[in-house]
């Protein structure tokens, strides 16, 4: 990072950043990238780029553009959300298809759908590309774009042996994080066609997300995707040893075989431990957890983690709630 070759990437471009948004670019086989500090500002240029105020915003209910990402979609872009309830993040098409309005003089049209890459909430399962493309092909024959929230996309890469290319090839645009399991300290990127991304980028301007000697940044990005991506597979079979010595606790409902990538969501369900209670001892011993309240707790593995780490997260686990 130190080493990098910088410049000015508000004014006349950073060499670096450059390198990283053609690399990726080309992992995804579309014409541009644009890096921005975070998943949720490529998420929110794509959703500014696509729609116009007044118009609708569909994704899945539990969606990261709906849920964590502090309202943005209605308070920068003055859309409107429709929310569809899925099952493992898949939304099934006969609901997309009964909620959905066509522009008129009463109705505002959805514009934008927006599906993710691996589903977060569902503890990062894969979409089926087959599904996807259905959905994809339905919201393009009334109009609409597709984005994909793809934060996790490198995941669902490794996990399913299917190239970006092709996960990348019927939608609109697509976000990705270095910074999540590809390890970089910072940094997403919006990923589309050339005319996409000029327009991104006037709004990434306008959000303040335009960055001077970024190159530094974007040195870390091109080695989570050259060397951090081929590394998912270790975060995802010690996710899954993880999960099966979870299963085998008293008090705990976890179900090995959802867990496809990095991400080991539990369910507690013992009668007389209280999850916060749970979550803070585990922090005590070191173990690091996301609580989602009342009751579920995620854990992540990551290039930090090994298996002796699991095998203690496990043992605290089980002293906690044998307690
Ligand atoms: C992490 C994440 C994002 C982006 O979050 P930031 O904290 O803004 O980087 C977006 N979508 C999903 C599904 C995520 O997991």
């Amino acid at each position: 990072m130190a080493q990098a070759e910088v410049g000015d990437d508000v004014l006349d471009g950073d060499p670096t950043v450059r390198a990283l948004e053609q690399r990726a670019a080309e992992w995804a086989g579309r014409e541009a990238a644009l890096f921005v500090p975070s998943g949720t500002m490529a998420n929110q240029l794509a959703i500014g780029t696509w729609t116009r105020p007044g118009e609708v915003m569909l994704a899945e209910a539990s969606a990261h553009v709906l849920l964590y990402e502090a309202g943005a979609a209605g308070a920068l872009h003055g859309l409107q959300t429709l929310p569809v309830r899925g099952t493992g993040g898949v939304m099934a098409l006969s609901e997309v298809e009964r909620v959905w309005q066509e522009t008129d003089l009463h109705t505002p049209g959805v514009s934008l759908v927006c599906v993710e890459q691996t589903h977060m909430s569902s503890g990062g399962r894969v979409q089926p590309l087959a599904e996807l493309e259905r959905l994809y092909a339905w919201a393009h024959g009334r109009g609409a774009r597709v984005h994909m929230d793809g934060a996790r996309l490198a995941n669902a890469v490794v996990a399913s042996g299917i190239d970006a290319r092709d996960w990348a090839a019927q939608a609109d645009s697509v976000s990705v994080c270095l910074s999540k399991g590809l390890g970089a300290p910072v940094g997403s990127l919006l990923i589309a066609d050339g005319d996409a991304i000029e327009r991104a980028l006037r709004l990434r301007k306008r959000l303040g997300g335009g960055m001077r000697q970024a190159g530094f940044l974007a040195a870390a990005g091109l080695v989570a995707l050259e060397e951090g991506l081929p590394r998912l597979a270790e975060d995802h079979a010690l996710a899954r040893s993880l999960a099966e010595r979870l299963s085998a606790l008293d008090g705990v409902h976890c179900d090995p075989e959802s867990v496809e990538t990095n991400i080991v969501t539990v369910e507690l369900v013992h009668p007389e431990r209280d999850p916060q209670a749970v979550a803070s001892e585990l922090e005590a011993a070191g173990v690091r957890a996301l609580l989602f309240p009342p009751n579920i707790l995620r854990f992540v593995t990551h290039r930090d983690v090994g298996p002796s780490d699991a095998e203690r997260c496990a043992a605290a686990m089980a002293r906690i709630l044998t307690n």
